[in-house]
């Protein structure tokens, strides 16, 4: 008997910020339930930044079922593997169900207390990125200041709360509203905020950090990079993590300070999660107390329903998350 399954297809290449129209929701046979292979219900996926410029050419094919991390959930198993109901991360997202093998996921320990979405946010890419971008590039002392764009998201949260359990000094977060803002000071312990639209970053960071800031988590790269740049103090670090500020346009003139590098001695360095599988499981063991405990919590946006991923990837795109964006396909069971 065939079975059907929905999955997201990227059918044009977008010019500028992408569209709606460029994706389309199609219904297709799944494969066969061979042995050795199971049939994974998706319950989470995840919506990230990078997709953006996944889309352009020589990346995502078109009229093919997109990919992305997701967790799912074993509804059928011809391998003594796993069994039905085991939780399982893969990357076959944007599709409500995946017949999948063993090698092609990785089955979800259930951490008591932690709840399951946590393995895409904070114990996930996300997290991993905030913590190795402190701890490997930036390498975060106690005491330091941290400037962080892009604060109120995943990446950004994630990175905020992390430099705190690291020891750090002044924490700064740059967001695109005040809700935002509001979010970040009440809510995520940082020290001081601000809503990037109110004036020139440099201005407004210089406002926030008065006394300079030692090392930068850039999640937007341009005018951020260009701000922070001119506030870093002489020997500052720069993490840069990411470049949302580009992914849908040319990139910006900014920084047009770039030789402050030098000037400052400062050290930029740029990195790739992919590149630090090796450190989750020393995220895991830094993170899971103090999630129990409630010191640290996931900041997550959940968009209910497969129908809504594409709204929700755009809505990210523009703004419209605190914390991880992430859809909920299919409940916990
Ligand atoms: P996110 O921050 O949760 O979501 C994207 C956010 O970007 C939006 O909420 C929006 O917030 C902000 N934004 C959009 N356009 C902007 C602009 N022109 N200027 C300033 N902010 C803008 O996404 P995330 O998954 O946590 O990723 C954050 C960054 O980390 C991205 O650059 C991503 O590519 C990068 N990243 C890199 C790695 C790596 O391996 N290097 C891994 C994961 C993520 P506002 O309302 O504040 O504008």
């Amino acid at each position: 008997m065939s079975r059907t399954y929905q999955a997201v297809h990227q059918v044009s290449r977008p010019i500028g910020p992408a569209r709606a129209e460029n994706f389309a929701f199609v219904e297709d046979e799944l494969p066969p339930l061979t042995a050795g292979t199971v049939l994974v219900e998706n319950v989470y996926l995840s919506v990230d930044p990078y997709m953006r410029e996944a889309m352009d050419e020589g990346h995502w094919e078109l009229n093919t079922p997109l990919e992305g991390r997701a967790i799912g959930r074993v509804i059928e198993s011809r391998t003594p593997e796993l069994a039905v109901g085991d939780l399982v991360f893969h990357r076959r997202a944007w599709r409500t169900h995946a017949v999948l093998t063993p090698a092609q996921l990785r089955p979800l320990p259930a951490i008591e207390g932690v709840p399951v979405s946590t393995h895409l946010s904070l114990l996930g890419g996300t997290g991993l990125s905030a913590y190795v971008g402190l701890t490997r590039v930036l390498r975060l002392q106690p005491g330091e200041s941290v400037f962080i764009s892009a604060a109120a998201g995943g990446v950004g949260t994630a990175a905020g709360q992390f430099a705190r359990l690291l020891g750090a000094g002044r924490i700064v977060g740059s967001a695109g509203s005040a809700a935002k803002v509001a979010h970040l000071t009440e809510r995520a312990g940082f020290d001081a905020a601000f809503d990037y639209h109110d004036g020139p970053v440099a201005e407004l960071l210089r406002a926030a950090a008065p006394e300079g800031i030692d090392t930068f988590f850039d999640n937007v790269g341009g005018d951020h990079l260009e701000g922070a740049l001119e506030v870093l103090r002489d020997h500052g670090r720069i993490a840069w993590c990411g470049a949302v500020a580009q992914y849908s346009t040319e990139p910006p003139a900014a920084p047009r300070n770039l030789y402050d590098v030098v000037g400052k001695s400062l050290r930029l360095e740029g990195f790739l999660v992919r590149e630090h599988l090796d450190a989750q499981q020393e995220l895991t063991d830094f993170l899971v107390p103090h999630l129990r405990s409630g010191r640290v919590r996931a900041h997550e946006t959940v968009v209910a329903g497969f129908e809504n991923v594409v709204t929700a990837f755009l809505s990210m795109l523009g703004g419209a998350n605190i914390g991880k964006m992430l859809v909920q396909t299919a409940d916990l069971g």
